[in-house]
Parts: C-alpha cells; sequence; structure tokens
C-alpha cells in the first residue's frame, strides 16, 4: 500500500465508528458475564514464557485482538477479584479514558488542555474540601501515589531544608520519617532525592502496624543525635499490607511541635474523606502540609489518577523550583492553569475527565456508598474468619483490607508459611479467585482487597472453603 493510502485508511472514521461500537459491545457483555458471575475464571494463568509466545497470534483484525487480549486479562469487575488494590472502573469513567486517549490535549499548558485544567481545578478543590484543607489548599492530579508522593517530598525539601538543594545540590544528611510498613515508592523517593538508604528513618509499629508515636519521638530524637538533618515525617493513611491507619492528629501535633514537614501517603485510605461512616479514620488529615490520594484504588477511576494536595497551595509551585519564592517574578507567576509548573509530567493525560464525569454524573454519594460498603464488607469478612478455627486474621480491618491466613489440618508437614504460600500459588493457577500474599513481620499471610462493591460474604466464604480443601490435598 501508497504510504499516503494507508494513512487515510488507518485515520479512516467510518472504520473507526465501526470497530468502537464492536469494541463497547465485547466490553458490555463483558461487565455482564463477570456481574452474573458467569465467567468461568477471574484470570486465566498463564506462564510469561507462554504468554510472550502467543503474542504475535493475538494480533489480526481489531475485533479478535481485543478478544483474545480479553481472554489473558485479570477481570477486575468480578467479584471474586480479591487481590491487590485496584478499582474496577466505572463504565462512564473508562468512556472519559477512551476521550481523553483520542483528543489526546497534553495537560501541561493550559492551551493545550483548557477543559481538563479547568476540571482538574474542579476535581482537587472537591477533595480538599472534603479533607477540610481549608481554603488556600491547592495541587494537581499526578500519573500515580508514588509520583505524588515524591513530588510532595520535593516540595518539603524546598521549604524546610536550609541549604537550596534544587541549585547547588547537597551533602546535607537530610532525612524523613515514616513507619516501617510505609509504602516503598517512600524510600525510592528518598533515594531518588540523593540521600541514600539513611534518608529515611523507619519508625517501628504496634502489634496493628500503625505507626507507634511514642517510639517515633525517641526515633527523631536519636536520628539527630546520629547527626540526621530530619525534614519531615510521613503519616501513612493507610499502610498497604494490613490498611492501618497511622494516628495523622499526633503526627500532625509532633510536626507543629517540631516544625517538621507533615505529608499523609493516603494513596489509598485518603479515599475515607468521602465516607461518613469511615472519614474519622483519616481524623489530622486536615494539618497535613501536603497529601496524595489515588483515585484508582478505591474510587472507580481507571488508572493511574491521584491528587496531591498542598495545605497551602502556593507550596506546590515549590517542588520544582528553588527555595521559598513567595515572591514571584514575572516568569514565576503561580498561574493554577499551567500545570507543568507543578509537575514533573510535562504531556499529561487528561485524567480530570474520569473523575469529573463520575461527580457530575453521581456526585461525590457514589464515592461514599463504594468506600463505606467494601470497608463493611471486609469487616464482616474478618468476623467470618475469626468463626472458623482453622483460619486466623492479622489484624482486625480497618479499611478494605483483609489478611489472613490457613492455620489448620494439612496432609503434608509443611510450615505454615511454605503451606500458606503454596495455597496462594493453587488459588492463583486455579483462577476462579484472585487473592494476593503478604509478609508481617517475616511471616507469610494470604491477602485480600475487597474491591468490587457486588462481592458478597458468600463469595468470601467459597474462597475459604476453596483454600481448605486446597489445604487437605496438600
Ligand atoms: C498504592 C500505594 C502507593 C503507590 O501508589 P501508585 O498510585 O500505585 O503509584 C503509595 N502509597 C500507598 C500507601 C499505597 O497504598
Amino acid at each position: 500500500m501508497k504510504h499516503e493510502e494507508l494513512l487515510r485508511k488507518a485515520y479512516d472514521p467510518e472504520t473507526f465508528r465501526a470497530e468502537a461500537h464492536q469494541l463497547v459491545d465485547l466490553l458490555a457483555d463483558s461487565l455482564n458475564k463477570a456481574s452474573n458471575g458467569d465467567l468461568k475464571e477471574v484470570l486465566s494463568w498463564c506462564e510469561p514464557a507462554q504468554a510472550f509466545n502467543e503474542v504475535e497470534s493475538l494480533a489480526s483484525n481489531p475485533k479478535e485482538l481485543f478478544e483474545s487480549t480479553l481472554k489473558r486479562c485479570i477481570q477486575l469487575h468480578d467479584p471474586r477479584f480479591l487481590g491487590h488494590q485496584i478499582t474496577p472502573p466505572l463504565p462512564i469513567a473508562a468512556l472519559a479514558g477512551l476521550f481523553s486517549d483520542f483528543v489526546n490535549n497534553g495537560m501541561g499548558v493550559y492551551e493545550m488542555g483548557m477543559a481538563g485544567t479547568a476540571m482538574e481545578r474542579f476535581v482537587i478543590q472537591k477533595v480538599a474540601k472534603q479533607m477540610n484543607l481549608g481554603d488556600n489548599a491547592d495541587g494537581v492530579l499526578t500519573s500515580g501515589g508514588s509520583l505524588g508522593n515524591l513530588t510532595a517530598l520535593l516540595a518539603a525539601r524546598s521549604k524546610i531544608a536550609d541549604a537550596d538543594v534544587w541549585n547547588t545540590g547537597t551533602d546535607e544528611p537530610y532525612s524523613v520519617m515514616v513507619s516501617d510498613q510505609a509504602h516503598y515508592c517512600v524510600d525510592r523517593s528518598v533515594r531518588i532525592m540523593g540521600w541514600g538508604a539513611d534518608g529515611t528513618v523507619l519508625v517501628p509499629t504496634d502489634e496493628c502496624y500503625r505507626m507507634d508515636i511514642d517510639v517515633m519521638k525517641r526515633s527523631y530524637l536519636e536520628a539527630r543525635q546520629r547527626g540526621r538533618k530530619v525534614i519531615a515525617v510521613i503519616g501513612s493513611a493507610c499502610c498497604t499490607s494490613t490498611g492501618t491507619f497511622d494516628d495523622l492528629k499526633r503526627i500532625s501535633d509532633f510536626c507543629q511541635e517540631n516544625e517538621l514537614w507533615f505529608h499523609v501517603d493516603g494513596a489509598h485510605g485518603g479515599a475515607c474523606a468521602f465516607s461518613k461512616k469511615y472519614k474519622y479514620l483519616i481524623d489530622g488529615i486536615e494539618f497535613a502540609d501536603s497529601v496524595v490520594m489515588d483515585f484508582h484504588k478505591l474510587l472507580m477511576t481507571p488508572a493511574i489518577t491521584t491528587a496531591l494536595i498542598f495545605r497551602n497551595g502556593f507550596d506546590g509551585y515549590q517542588a520544582f523550583a528553588q527555595k521559598a519564592q513567595y515572591l514571584w517574578s514575572e516568569a514565576e507567576t503561580p498561574e493554577w492553569f499551567n500545570l507543568a509548573k507543578r509537575t514533573f509530567e510535562c504531556t499529561k493525560t487528561m485524567m480530570s475527565l474520569k473523575v469529573f464525569s463520575i461527580l457530575t454524573n453521581y456526585g461525590t454519594e457514589i464515592f461514599d456508598a463504594n468506600v463505606t460498603k467494601l470497608t463493611d464488607l471486609a469487616k464482616a469478612f474478618a468476623a467470618n474468619i475469626r468463626e472458623q478455627p482453622d483460619f486466623e486474621v492479622a489484624v482486625e480491618p480497618e479499611t478494605n483490607i483483609v489478611c489472613y491466613r490457613y492455620v489448620g489440618d494439612c496432609s503434608s508437614g509443611l510450615s505454615l508459611n511454605d503451606l500458606n504460600r503454596q495455597l496462594r500459588q493453587s488459588i492463583l493457577t486455579k483462577g476462579n479467585f484472585y487473592i494476593v500474599q503478604t509478609l508481617l513481620n517475616g511471616d507469610v499471610w494470604l491477602r485480600s482487597t475487597i474491591s468490587n462493591p457486588f462481592t458478597t460474604i458468600e463469595h468470601l466464604q467459597a474462597l475459604l472453603r476453596d483454600i481448605r480443601k486446597l489445604a487437605m490435598s496438600h
């Protein structure tokens, strides 16, 4: 085919129309099956080498390509999806994603993304209000909590560190404090900033995996005695493995007394701001200097969509600027509408539309409905596990994450850790449930994030029966 002809064909509007209709039919059918429990498996396990060998045979016409790819996808809309922290997206938000991909407006400078930029401000203000961050709060959407946390820490460094690190680099032993259950992206962020492994002062947690505040105070003094210059404390709301919330109020008091930056990693549980019933879990978030919250963990938004909010909106302009610029020169005015001033991303997708489409169609009430229902069910699941002598729960769940393990009989003489590791592997390859595992104090626990609002206690009881049956045959 001639080049010109090839290009015309690839952009043909009528082909697009027909293929898009087919795709939506495929996805709607899949949603229907998943919600009615008509899918055979939640995932169809395939070894990596085999998946790679199959790639070429996947690619034929678009209809078949999407059909065969879907068969290799883990089905988030299936109520038996009980694994990692990611939400089954609402169809309207997925359509917003298609729209964003099609128009391909980059959100770095205002004129490239006028509609999306305005919506982004609206979405940020909505979340800030829900968290009671006050009238000066402002921020941006970023591609993920990991990038959001790094950006918040860059702003903290700019504001608190005594050296102008942005311009001169530094050998100063700056540090941040965070619990030993924090997400690994905090440690990575610190290393990216050049402070090495010692830049993260890990604070031990109590028996519920919550940061021990008394120990934190001692760790702070010890770190200072070692010569570390602590600039910030990060509260986990919640931590990733068990979903436990740190005591944000007490961390905030400590930060205020010691003039430290208070950052809240609310990637997962910041969403509780929308739940009337569970909002108390994040009491104290209103005093945070910066907060990160993912929409793609609990709020039915496609990945990857994160809010990064500063209580004092001006702080957001300091992440990528020289120290303490309160007096803006002409070239460095804090323009909310030119988003690249506050984010590492240059070409940024129109992620605001995904959230806005949900808000405008269903209001914040749908967030409340989802967060509250999932958390209620996680608690009911834990209570149910406790009634079964051959299972145990690691810790009372505070959010939709439950850690548990099988402690009953098995035919082989495996240790509990090896047994639970093997059970999780068998569940994965069997494919009728999806669960993950985690390590707590060196022990293996099964871990489920209840993400689908149509999962019921009956699904969870069936999961336990499956695990028990597998254990008996081990
Ligand atoms: C998921 C998670 C992250 C990472 O967020 P991404 O959006 O996956 O980059 C960071 N912190 C916590 C507490 C998390 O649960």
